[in-house]
């Protein structure tokens, strides 16, 4: 009987062992390559390596074996045909989102995104001459509008930062096509763990891999996944030339956090799912919203595509921000902080932190106001973080 392919590994191994590559020394866990350059046999064959005749590392900006055992890794998971690492999730959905487009070109977006995303679409695409309108991510016949017209980009983010709302992928895959635009999945708060977006119809999936990846805080990186078309043909220039190239030490951190990847974000799923029905109870809540329970407005789109409910919780105190920072300033074991996807468990209040840049009109059109929290939560027991948050709660 042979073995399975690789490439029809379950995740958990995949996790563990896709895109190991030994040296000769046949160290066990992943090396770290932590070099700039690559000295050639000979002057023939540098210039080979440069013209591209020979295959083989040039510099690392281009490619190092750590980066590549890292990409080589995440494509597996995902099940895309070519991947990047990059410095940060910034630098790769910025990457993603600039490098295909050329003045004259239209970008359309869903209105609930990470900050930053949002920036990139409201701010810096249009002074270049690119087009940008926003839509309410679940709103599928303000996207069949917005997709009336040609269109390069579509970007959404499901679940969406902070409220978790979900955003239908099939059905906008298929809009964006008809619009002639590739569908762009910021997959962060998911991970590849709860949701495979290619599998809905997206053609990019962009991370942060500084989140679930990574999952102990401690690197910044990023990744970019797609057709081996798209990926040589508008990132890999954009890549080698802007030079958001990820630091070969991070990759190697981020290796190590994927061993556990799988296990980490089932066992903060199932640490959420029971918070969030523990919090809805308490009485100085007003409202609980997370995308494994049915009272989440999109509770059933969420259900269609991603596995668990995920590791995010949002909240909104009775009151407005003063009660809301009370809460916070009251907890114990969770800390004060505006990551995520990190082993501690942490919250923060988007509205003055991670959103504060959006106007308010901004904010109230993604539904967000001064009485929401976000929690991001992690691996301390359950019970733990429960009697601190109830005690939290409490403290209004
Ligand atoms: C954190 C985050 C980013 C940005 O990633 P960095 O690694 O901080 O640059 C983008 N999108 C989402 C949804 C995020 O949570």
């Amino acid at each position: 009987m042979s073995g399975r392919g690789k490439e029809q590994w379950k995740t958990a191994t995949k996790l563990v062992r896709g895109g190991t590559m030994r040296s000769q020394f046949g160290e066990v866990s992943e090396a770290i390559f932590l070099n700039s350059g690559y000295a050639y046999d000979s002057a023939e064959q540098a210039a080979a390596r440069m013209s591209g005749d020979e295959e083989g590392y040039v510099y690392s900006r281009y490619g190092n074996p750590t980066n590549q055992m890292l990409a080589e890794r995440l494509m597996l998971l995902e099940g895309a045909e070519t991947c990047r690492v990059t410095a940060s999730g910034m630098g790769a959905i910025s990457s993603a989102m600039i490098a295909p487009c050329s003045a004259g070109d239209r970008v359309v977006a869903a209105s609930a995104l990470f900050g930053s995303c949002r920036h990139i679409c409201s701010t810096i695409l249009p002074r270049y001459g690119v087009e940008t309108e926003f839509v309410n991510g679940a709103d599928l016949e303000a996207w069949e509008q917005a997709l009336s017209k040609p269109t390069r980009l579509v970007l959404i983010e499901s679940p969406s930062n902070p409220l978790l709302d979900a955003v239908d992928i099939a059905a906008v895959a298929d809009l964006a096509h008809k619009a002639g635009a590739l569908l762009v999945v910021d997959n962060v708060f998911a991970s590849p763990v709860l949701q495979k977006p290619l599998e809905f119809g997206a053609d990019i999936v962009v991370y942060s891999a500084t989140k679930h990846m990574d999952g102990h805080g401690r690197v910044l990186a990023g990744a970019i996944l797609g057709s081996s078309e798209f990926i040589e043909e508008h990132i890999d220039p954009w890549l080698r030339h802007t030079g958001p190239s990820c630091s070969p030490f991070n990759a190697w951190t981020v290796l190590k956090g994927l061993d556990t990847l799988d296990l980490r974000v089932r066992q903060a799923s199932a640490n959420a799912a029971t918070l969030a029905d523990q919090i809805a109870t308490h009485p100085n809540v007003a409202a609980v919203r997370y995308p494994g329970r049915e009272d989440h407005p999109h509770h059933k789109v969420h259900a269609e595509q991603m596995t668990l409910g995920g590791t995010l919780i949002a909240l909104s105190v009775k009151g407005g921000r003063p009660e809301a920072f009370k809460v916070l300033n009251a907890l114990q074991l969770v800390d004060i902080c505006n990551n995520l996807g990190d082993t501690k468990s942490l919250a923060c209040h988007p509205a003055s932190t991670t959103h504060r840049a959006l106007s308010e009109e901004e904010q109230a059109e993604m539904g967000l106001d001064e009485s929401w929290l976000r929690l991001s939560v992690g691996l301390e027991d359950v019970e733990d973080l429960g009697a601190d948050l109830m005690q939290a709660l409490s403290a209004i």
